[in-house]
Order: C-alpha cells, then structure tokens, then sequence
C-alpha cells in the first residue's frame, strides 16, 4: 500500500503517489527543512497537520487532498507561499544533517518536485474552507497547536500529537 497525494479529489490525475518508506522520508524533510521557517500560527498549522500524517500510526493511509489540508483564507496567499519556501528549502537539503538516515534524493526530489506542482496549482477558490475549523475543533486542550506549537528539542521539528514525526520514524 503506498498514499496517494492529490490536489483535489475530484481531479484524480493531478496526482502522485509514494512509497510508505518513501512518505515517512518525506514528512521527515519538510517538516526538518521547514519547521525552523514557520513564523505565524498559520504556517505552523500547516506543518503540525502535515506531521499528522506520521505513518507510524497511520501506515498506509497517509494520503491527502491539498484542497483539505488547513488553510486559513484570510493568509491563504502567504501561506501557499510559505509552504513552497518549506519544499524549496527541502530541496536543497537544510537541515537534512540532523536525521539520523540519508534519504534517497532522487526518489525525494521527485516527490518534492511533484507536491510543490500541487499546491502551486491550489486556489482560494478550490480550498476546503471547512477544513481549518473542523480540524481545530477535535483537538483537545492539550494539543500542540494548542499549546504554543512546541518543538523536539534534537530536531527542532513542530510536534504533532504524535510527538516528533523525525523521532517516531
Ligand atoms: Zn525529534
């Protein structure tokens, strides 16, 4: 079983797949690279909803729809923006000493590649304006986007309520 990220389920073909190996490597460089780029609240929300998706607890079904993940329309410009500096910065390998692994660039880049065509291709208008509210609203008290977006201290990575995506890898 690998997951499938797409820009909007609807349009199957703007789409492209991983490994579960390959999507743990994944999560690992964005949120290694990006983590330290994440200055409002808005971004880190962006980063703690991607490290959601750690395959420890979700193998196999870490797929998504960009259009679901939690954009705020009031940022949405900047945050898209942001979210591009994060998986250019993925590219070129910031912070990438701290794993512990060396990913297989070639197969990275390639997904790298392909989710920064995805969400260059997402809009205001196609955004599920839902998503932010609904995700927010099931998450307790103690939640790490709760409690001031805490960071592992060895990878400097946003904690989810997993805990750190790089750790749990
Ligand atoms: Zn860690």
């Amino acid at each position: 079983m690998g997951n499938s990220i797409r820009l909007d389920g609807n349009n199957p073909e703007e789409a492209f797949s991983m490994s579960n190996g390959g999507t743990d490597a994944f999560l690992n460089v964005l949120l290694i690279s990006g983590s330290p780029l994440a200055k409002t609240i808005s971004q880190k929300r962006l980063l703690v909803w991607l490290a959601e998706k750690d395959q420890i607890v979700t193998r196999g079904n870490s797929g998504f729809d960009i259009i679901d993940m939690p954009w705020d329309p009031d940022t949405f410009g900047e945050d898209k923006a942001f979210l591009i500096t994060v998986i250019n910065a993925a590219l070129e390998r910031k912070n990438w000493e701290l794993l512990d692994y060396s990913p297989d660039s070639k197969i990275i880049d390639s997904y790298l590649e392909q989710f920064k065509s995805l969400v260059t291709a997402v809009t205001p208008q196609i955004i599920n304006k839902a998503a932010l509210h609904d995700w927010l609203s099931d998450k307790d008290n103690d939640d790490p986007v709760n409690c001031g977006f805490p960071k592992c201290r060895k990878h400097g990575v946003l904690l989810s309520f997993f805990g750190c995506q790089v750790c749990n890898g």
